[in-house]
């Protein structure tokens, strides 16, 4: 098929390159003239505008930092929705605001595009070995068209739901591993001043009540998990950024739609203190390094 894919970074860099292994065509606009460098050595068409990107795409994706960059790229001037082929389908894979999802859909709707909201999980590594989870918002017509491209970035593919409801099911996941990154964390901190062995409590708590992905994955203190970012400097992974980015738009959603998510303020409250202490590079799981040194000033 022919790919017209804006955004091409950490995540959209990788997710082009596998789109072209698959065999389709891919023409690429990206600000940053090294994303597109790197476009043309995997084999695609770097563009010197969206117009030129998507303007013969039959599918379009889009990987962009966050809601604003997702707004402008397709409903500001010379964007998407003045661009694409009538009939193109549009898929936007960025982590974004549910309004925002919303309302560009139905822009795009209007213009008499399909769309669908598909952010990821994944990371970069899933995004580099295809292996991402696709959490889908559209239409059953729109789901069931994505397929080729999604099935080529991805392993995992869910139908969330109507519009917005891919990106619905990213921020309730982030909320719930930002809030589970911290119970371990307190949990692991507490053992070291109770004297209790983190092997022990390791042991102990992976086939316990209190397991969950963030202990027997991604376990916040070293050596407890090999491929943790624990035990290399808490290099991320999954950055303290944009786990705050994720927290503060479960806070945005929750607010507007009167969920009670005590936990989740709490949660964002925290990363946001880890990102003030110059932490925001590193991973999200060095929040359990800022509760230790809290308690040992
Ligand atoms: P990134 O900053 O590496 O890439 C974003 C790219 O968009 C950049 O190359 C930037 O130049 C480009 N861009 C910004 N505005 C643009 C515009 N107006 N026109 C054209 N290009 C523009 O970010 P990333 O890590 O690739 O993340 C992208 C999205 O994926 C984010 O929403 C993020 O939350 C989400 N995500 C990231 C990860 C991860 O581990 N990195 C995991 C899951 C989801």
């Amino acid at each position: 098929m022919r790919i017209g894919f804006i955004g091409l970074g950490n995540m959209g860099g990788p997710m082009a390159a596998n789109l072209l292994k698959a065999g389709h065509k891919v023409t690429g606009f990206d600000l940053a003239s090294a994303s597109l460098d790197a476009l043309a050595k995997a084999g695609g068409v770097p563009a010197r505008s969206i117009a030129a990107a998507v303007g013969e795409a039959e599918i379009v994706v889009t990987m962009l930092p966050a809601g604003p960059q997702v707004r402008q790229v397709y409903a500001g001037d010379d964007g998407i929705l003045d661009s694409a082929e009538r009939g193109a389908l549009l898929i936007d894979s960025s982590t974004i605001d549910v309004e925002s999802a919303r309302v560009v859909a139905k822009a795009a709707a209007e213009q008499g595009y399909d769309m669908l909201d598909a952010p990821v999980s994944g990371g970069v590594g899933g995004a580099a070995a295809g292996t991402l989870t696709f959490m889908v918002g559209g239409s059953d017509r729109s789901f069931g068209r994505a397929q080729p491209v999604l099935q080529a970035m991805g392993r995992t593919i869910v139908h969330a739901g109507p519009s917005g409801n891919g990106q619905a099911a990213k921020i309730c996941n982030n909320m719930m591993l930002g809030i589970s990154m911290i119970a371990v964390s307190e949990g692991f901190a507490l053992a070291e001043k109770l004297g209790l062995d983190w092997q022990k409590l390791f042991d102990i708590s992976s086939k316990s009540s209190g397991q969950c992905w963030a202990m027997t994955s991604y376990c916040p203190a070293p050596g407890l998990v090999p491929t943790a970012p624990s035990n290399r400097d808490y290099q991320a992974g999954f950055t303290a950024d944009m786990m705050l980015k994720d927290l503060k738009l479960a806070q945005q959603a929750a607010q507007a739609s009167g969920a009670a998510t005590p936990l989740g303020a709490e949660a964002a409250a925290l990363f946001q203190m880890l990102v003030n202490s110059g932490a925001g590079a590193k991973d999200f799981s060095a929040v359990f390094r800022m509760l230790r040194a809290a308690a040992n000033p």
